[in-house]
């Protein structure tokens, strides 16, 4: 078959209805279509990892490379006991490997200090005195904060804050990893919107897998014992470190702390469980006493309280070499690069040798250049270095489709009654193309929706279900009619 023959509109199987639809689809959403095109093809070239994991997770292609992957989506942790061991056993894993640790706190705190029962006169000078007073004092909180960081192979156990914690004292432990993706134009969501904010598309969004588990782990507010966690500073600590800038307005008198919404969050590769982050943030309100001196005399004594916010964050690098894409999709004789990161000791010489596990399907040159050649099928593209015996390396699997030509529908038209279902079977040729995934979606809800197919009539009217294929958008209606009972 020629090159030409592929392309849809030299498709001579199309019946007048399908021609129709395809003629009024790409007009009405052309532009549509090509941002979509345009925000999906960013997405493979800048998308890294995380999409390629993504695309390994939901894709039918042939052979995926990562099947054990299907047991972790269905069964992730979801009691608190089950995720506080799964992050105990990520820990412990971690502190047995010795990847590289970073870790750095922020501080910030809110401009709306609450001065205590002032008057407004004095309220506004104190106001004047809080903004000379108050970058002094952040920037010396911050500071008290070092960075610190370990190489490869170093212990960390003295670094890294020992998560002491038991399910009685968290309000909430959650999971998250799920997410929806909107088909036509790529916009990401936390839940499936019946209509897309961005490109107005209808009932669109799909399900999607972040290739890290996010758990946040939020502490009872009344319980403080869960403190112990946050490693939190003592007052003569605290005093200690605020003096030097007090003293040119005042002194400190009492000081009193209170948490707020303790949590913990901690980041873990779904499909190595190698454990990413964990961050410990706390909001905190602070209630000082403050006597000033002699020059601010008219001020007297005042109480404050600051809002504050403390997150210190522990972050992972583990060694080894990550390839921007783990899974690519291509055509015949076309060209793509894999860009590679080698995370290894500073100044290691660390030389990447790549090779393709077929170079008739994909050719990859030393500075990871794909070049594919004239035939179907898939290709394992491997990024590798030796350290110290060891060889690290990083795959992507690299898929010469076979490209989508067409669907079809086993209706084109229905007639229901409220409540009733029936099954649209879609058929995505040739047989053997690599993508036959196809999503579905209705463009009145309360007349029809349709999931994998099924159609259920929900209410009187008409409306359209659609089909529409992930390889090409070709997409094809069905128009439903739903009738009033008995008719
Ligand atoms: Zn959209």
């Amino acid at each position: 078959m020629s090159k030409e023959q592929k392309q849809p509109h030299e498709h001579h199987h199309l019946t007048a209805e399908e021609l129709g639809d395809r003629l009024e689809h790409n007009q009405k959403s052309g532009n549509r279509i090509f941002n979509g095109l345009a925000i999906f093809l960013c997405i493979i070239f800048l998308g890294g990892m995380a999409w390629g994991a993504n695309d390994i997770l939901n894709s039918s292609r042939p052979s995926p490379p990562e099947a054990a992957v299907d047991d972790t989506i269905t069964n992730p942790p979801q009691s608190a006991q089950e995720i506080l061991d799964y992050i105990q056993a990520a820990i412990a894993d971690a502190k047995a490997q010795k990847p590289r640790i970073e870790t750095n706190t922020a501080f910030d705190y809110d401009d709306n200090v609450d001065f205590v029962g002032l008057d407004s006169a004095a309220l506004k000078d104190w106001q004047g005195l809080a903004k000379l007073m108050m970058p002094d004092v952040t920037a010396r909180l911050q500071d008290s904060y070092p960075s610190l960081e370990t190489q490869f192979g170093e212990a960390f156990d003295e670094l890294l804050w020992a998560l002491r914690v038991v399910p009685a004292q968290l309000e909430d432990a959650t999971c998250e990893f799920v997410y929806f993706r909107c088909n036509s134009c790529g916009k990401e969501e936390g839940e499936p919107l019946a209509v897309c904010p961005e490109c107005r598309a209808k009932n669109a969004y799909q399900k999607q897998y972040r290739e890290n588990y996010t758990f946040t782990l939020l502490f009872k507010d009344d319980d403080p014992s869960v403190f112990a966690n946050f490693h939190p500073r003592s007052p003569e600590e605290m005093r200690a470190l605020l003096k030097d800038d007090l003293r040119g307005y005042a002194t400190l008198g009492r000081f009193e702390r209170n948490y707020d919404h303790a949590r913990v969050v901690v980041s873990v590769n779904r499909v190595t469980k190698k454990l990413q982050s964990i961050r410990f943030l706390k909001d905190i309100a602070a209630t000082l006493t403050l006597d000033v001196n002699p020059d601010f005399a008219n001020l007297g004594t005042v109480t404050v309280v600051v809002n504050m916010s403390e997150s210190t964050n522990f972050n992972f690098t583990w060694l080894g070499v990550y390839l921007s894409l783990n899974e690519k999709t291509m055509d015949k004789n076309e060209t793509a690069q894999l860009a590679a990161r080698i995370d290894a000791p500073n100044g290691q010489k660390t030389p990447l040798i790549w090779r393709s596990s077929n170079e008739k399907i994909c050719a990859v040159d030393v500075d990871g250049y794909l070049e594919t050649g004239g035939e179907y099928g898939e290709a394992t593209i491997t990024a590798s270095f030796g350290l110290n015996g060891k060889v690290y390396e990083g795959t992507c699997v690299v898929y010469v489709k076979v490209p989508v030509e067409k669907v079809k529908l086993s209706h084109r038209r229905l007639r229901l009654a409220p409540g009733e279902t029936q099954v649209l079977k879609a058929t995505v040729t040739p047989k053997n193309a690599t993508n036959q995934n196809v999503t579905w979606g209705s463009d009145a809800t309360d007349v029809a929706t349709v999931a994998d197919g099924l159609v259920r009539a929900v209410g009187p009217g008409k409306t359209n279900i659609w089909v529409c294929t992930e390889d090409g958008y070709y997409k094809l209606t069905c128009t439903v009619t739903v009738t009033r009972g008995g008719e």
